[in-house]
């Protein structure tokens, strides 16, 4: 499986000092390989491997990391980036019924899904749900939401398989209003694939319902017909999130790596099982871990990385007081902030800075940065540890360099100059004219 492939694309790199520019290849070749068979969308595969490769390139070797572990955590963070970041709530409606529709292809698993989000609400919210029966091509379906309906204790109005599925739409939003339901769950027909009377159907309905969510329901094992069905879907529909079913079988994984980075909406859940409590939150970094199969692995590099940062910024507070503070600790903290890295709480380890209010101004724009990180990168190891050689021509030298104008070059200097001044005073307890200097 896609876990066991990507396991042995980092296991070559185990136990090296440096990594290679052959290793890197070989490694993302072996990445890309395992994300391909996993059923991974290609375009999404090429952008992957892409962004993992020049982050690894451009990734500064890390005090107790080895460079396999690094790279196991780049891999880790862009799979969590591709699937969205953070977990993505249900979208609710600020007057009752909360409406949610259910789409997708036969088989999906819509009805099941519609029945575990109304017993997910139930038991979590104490809501009171309502599923409208509106799949009435085959009656089976009907039976099938009533005995869902029955298990969970959740209320289901349907109208056999006579009536138009926008009528009973229509009419079973009127019960629910009357009866006061927060939720309703429209159970739509779906297609063995799509085709154009079921998409006008459901946009029928849409019309009609107005939801708050249209769910896409999306069975995992189907890999990239699965994205192309999501696609299908949200072209016509423009939904707003995705359940993924079947993620407990021997699915490949492939489909919750492509669905959000080509559809960019969000999955919402995951289904993880037949019965009713098998539904659960999609959480894109728990996700990403389990499919690096390294749960454990990724939690000890998180704490030696915190362990490090805090190492770190204990030299860094000597290094101030000492007034050594140089542009290689400029550009540290910098590549500190630019990973959401720890600049404030080192800033809020310096006696005095915690509670200023100054904190508050220092802005840091992330063009800025990169501007400022080019200069240091066109310097001389000795220009870096020793500012005061920087004269007229050098600083010439780097402008060029860097492609950033002189005029540039030399404010950057000036400010780092009034900025280590300024934090070697702090650090001595001195905060006379601090508030001028961090309003830059
Ligand atoms: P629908 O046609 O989209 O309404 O799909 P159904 O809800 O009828 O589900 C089709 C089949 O998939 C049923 O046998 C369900 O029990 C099964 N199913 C749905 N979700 C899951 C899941 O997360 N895991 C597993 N293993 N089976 C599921
Ligand atoms: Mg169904």
């Amino acid at each position: 499986g896609l876990t066991e492939r990507l396991q042995n694309a980092m296991k070559r790199l185990r136990g090296k000092g440096k990594v290679s520019d052959a290793d890197l290849r070989d490694t993302m070749r072996e990445i890309r390989l395992a994300l391909l068979e996993a059923d991974v969308n290609f375009d999404v595969v090429k952008d992957f491997v892409k962004t993992v490769r020049e982050r690894a390139v451009g990734a500064k070797v890390l005090e107790g990391l080895n460079p396999a572990q690094q790279i196991v955590k780049i891999v880790d963070e862009e799979l969590t980036k591709t699937m969205g970041e953070s977990a993505v709530p249900l979208n609710k409606s600020a007057k009752i019924p909360t409406i949610i529709m259910m789409v997708g292809l036969q088989g999906a698993g819509k009805t099941t899904t519609a029945g575990k989000l109304a017993n997910h609400l139930k038991t979590d919210e104490n809501a009171r749900p309502l599923m409208i029966a509106a799949d009435v091509y085959r009656p089976a379906a009907i039976d099938q939401l009533v005995t869902v309906g029955q298990q969970i204790d959740v209320p289901v109005f349907e109208m056999g398989t006579d009536t138009n599925p926008v009528e009973i739409v229509r009419q079973g939003l009127a019960q629910a209003e009357e009866n006061h339901n927060d939720y309703v769950f429209i159970d739509t027909a779906g297609r063995l694939q799509i085709d154009e009377q079921l998409m006008n159907e459901l946009a029928q309905i849409k019309d009609l319902a107005h939801p708050d969510e249209i769910m896409l329901v999306v069975d995992a094992m189907t890999g990239q017909n699965a994205v192309a069905t999501a696609q299908g879907f949200n072209d016509k529909l423009d939904v707003t999130g995705v359940i993924l079913t079947k993620l407990d079988g021997d699915t490949r994984g492939g489909a919750a790596l492509s669905i959000r980075a080509v559809t960019g909406k969000p999955i919402k859940f995951v289904g993880e099982g037949e019965k009713m409590s098998d539904l659960d939150v999609f959480h894109p970094d728990r996700m990403a871990s389990r499919i690096l199969g390294m749960g454990d692995m990724l939690s000890l590099i998180e704490k030696t990385q915190k362990e490090y940062d805090e190492k770190q910024a204990q030299a860094l507070t000597e290094r101030i007081q000492e007034n050594s503070f140089d542009f290689n600790d400029f550009l540290d903290q910098m590549q500190q902030i630019q990973k959401m890295g720890p600049m404030d709480q080192i800033m809020k380890m310096i006696p005095g800075m915690a509670n200023n209010p100054a904190m508050a101004n220092a802005k840091l724009d992330p063009k800025d940065m990169d501007h400022t990180k080019a200069v240091i990168y066109s310097m001389t190891e000795q220009e870096r540890t020793n500012p005061d050689v920087l004269n007229p021509s050098r600083r010439r030298r780097i402008a060029a360099g860097s492609g950033r104008p002189i005029q540039e070059v030399n404010r950057m200097i000036k400010q780092f100059n009034q900025m280590k001044k300024m934090m070697n005073q702090v650090s001595k307890g001195n905060f006379s004219g601090m508030e001028g200097m961090m309003g830059q």
